[in-house]
């Protein structure tokens, strides 16, 4: 039998070993987006006649370059940059860099590919893109990213621009990093323009971006518990990650009233049963800030206890919040949840689920939203930095605030409308069939050249 979206495969599992090897990230978002969007493109000519899947199962361009840079010791190190503007159908390319070693296609691919339906799902005219470089900045000097940032934007500043590409943070790459990034480009280009988000607020940034993610995610996440006549107070809530979307969330849920018991970073766990306080994720902020800082040194500070090399999943909580990244809690560790009696998962990193534990999740009769819808508010407030770099006029804190709230509450009513079904909600199918709706019906027409 063959796949019936391409007559020369057998399946969509073998359409992708062809037409994009070795790329499994890549190959794990296509997969189960399609199986959720396939009735819709089965069921409208249109999106068959012009080929959206094919056209959405690959980025309308890839640039990769070379980044030589010098380190303090006055040697030339190079690393390879990557910007991948995935589909800008309804918006110019928007989505961000990120710095980690781990960079490659594959995982700039599926990022851009999410960042796509994510993007449309917020209501604002943002097309995809996702971008950044497989260099390392634990260890590295200030003076060193400074470098590496200008290094990077010197190739960079040929494929961006306020109404072609606007790329933003992602892992390691923050308001620090946004700044030397924006400086090289303007510096290279005698233009002040907005060209990224995320900057300073003296220079143009959004108030409340740097919340917005985490913020997001418990927005959205209180809407989910709204619907059953709940909340996050009194909660126990175990969350990944100790960087900008872990913390900010944390921060909020604890505000909220919510008990939050972990944090982790690639060293290990923290479990402080206690719960976490301002003034503790204050000090985490403030510790992770330093370069190749362990969270390890948490227990010392206020105690609890360290887990070496261990993710948070094995702590017994009411919700769970990865917010870390990629594949970080895989099919073992959610049967622990599910055993747990874990009542919603919540995703703020993007795709931290495997596909098994996809499936696990999706299948219980537990509450489980995809990165793409609950983590949109980053992007979303992103979108209110455009906004106010065009018109030049800046918002307060409260109105992006109050700006954030609405956006959450749409992305999770649009999710709702589409993916509910037996009277359940299923918010991955919900997503995928939300933004896909969006982006397919601009491809149809848009034509072709
Ligand atoms: P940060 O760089 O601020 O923090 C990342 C955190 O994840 C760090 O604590 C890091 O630990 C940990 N981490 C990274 N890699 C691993 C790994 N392989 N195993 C265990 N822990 C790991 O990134 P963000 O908070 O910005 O991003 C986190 C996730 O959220 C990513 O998936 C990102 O794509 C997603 N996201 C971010 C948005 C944003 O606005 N920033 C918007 C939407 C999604 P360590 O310090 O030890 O490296």
């Amino acid at each position: 039998m063959t796949f019936s979206l391409s007559p020369k495969h057998d399946s969509l599992e073998d359409y992708l070993a062809d037409r994009a090897p070795n790329q499994p990230e890549f190959h794990q978002a296509v997969v189960e987006v399609m199986g959720d969007i396939k009735p819709i493109i089965d069921q409208h000519a249109a999106f068959k006649d012009a080929n959206v899947f094919a056209r959405l199962a690959e980025p309308e361009r890839m640039i990769s370059f070379q980044v030589p840079w010098q380190t303090d010791e006055g040697t030339i190190e190079v690393n390879r940059g990557y910007r991948v503007q995935y589909n800008g159908a309804i918006g110019p390319y928007k989505g961000g860099l990120r710095f980690h070693p781990s960079v490659n296609p594959s995982i700039l691919k599926f990022l851009g590919f999410e960042q796509t339906f994510k993007n449309a799902l917020t209501g604002l005219p943002m097309g995809g893109g996702k971008g950044g470089s497989d260099f390392n900045p634990k260890g590295r000097s200030e003076a060193e990213i400074m470098r590496f940032c200008s290094a990077f934007m010197q190739e960079l500043h040929r494929h961006i621009g306020p109404d072609i590409d606007v790329p933003a943070g992602d892992i390691n790459v923050g308001g620090r990093e946004i700044g030397y990034l924006f400086g090289a480009y303007r510096r290279i280009t005698n233009r002040f323009q907005g060209v990224l988000t995320g900057k300073g607020q003296s220079f143009g940034g959004s108030a409340m971006r740097t919340q917005a993610t985490g913020f997001g995610v418990i927005y959205f996440l209180n809407q989910m518990l709204e619907a059953h006549d709940d909340g996050v107070e009194g909660k126990r809530v175990i969350i990944s990650g100790a960087g900008n979307v872990a913390t900010y969330a944390a921060q909020k849920a604890v505000e909220l009233g919510a008990r939050v018991i972990t944090l982790s970073d690639s060293n290990g766990t923290i479990h402080d049963p206690d719960g976490l306080s301002q003034d503790k994720i204050d000090w985490v902020r403030s510790h992770k800030a330093q370069s190749g800082a362990s969270l390890e040194a948490y227990v010392d500070a206020f105690g609890g206890t360290w887990h070496s090399g261990d993710t948070p999943w094995g702590v017994e909580a009411d919700i769970a919040l990865p917010c870390a990244t990629q594949n970080e809690l895989d099919g073992s560790a959610a049967k622990t949840l599910l055993k747990n009696g874990t009542m919603a998962v919540v995703e703020g990193a993007n795709m931290p689920c495997t596909a098994d534990a996809k499936q696990a999740l999706r299948s219980a009769d537990i509450l489980y939203a995809p990165g793409k819808a609950a983590n949109a508010g980053g992007v979303a407030v992103s979108g209110l930095e455009i906004s106010q770099n065009r018109t030049r006029r800046p918002e307060t804190a409260d109105e992006v605030d109050e700006a954030l709230h609405q956006i959450m509450f749409d992305i999770h009513s649009v999710c709702v409308e589409e993916g509910t079904r037996d009277g359940a909600v299923d918010y991955t199918k919900g997503a995928n069939i939300a933004g896909f709706r969006k982006v397919a019906d601009a491809i149809v027409m848009q034509g072709v050249g």
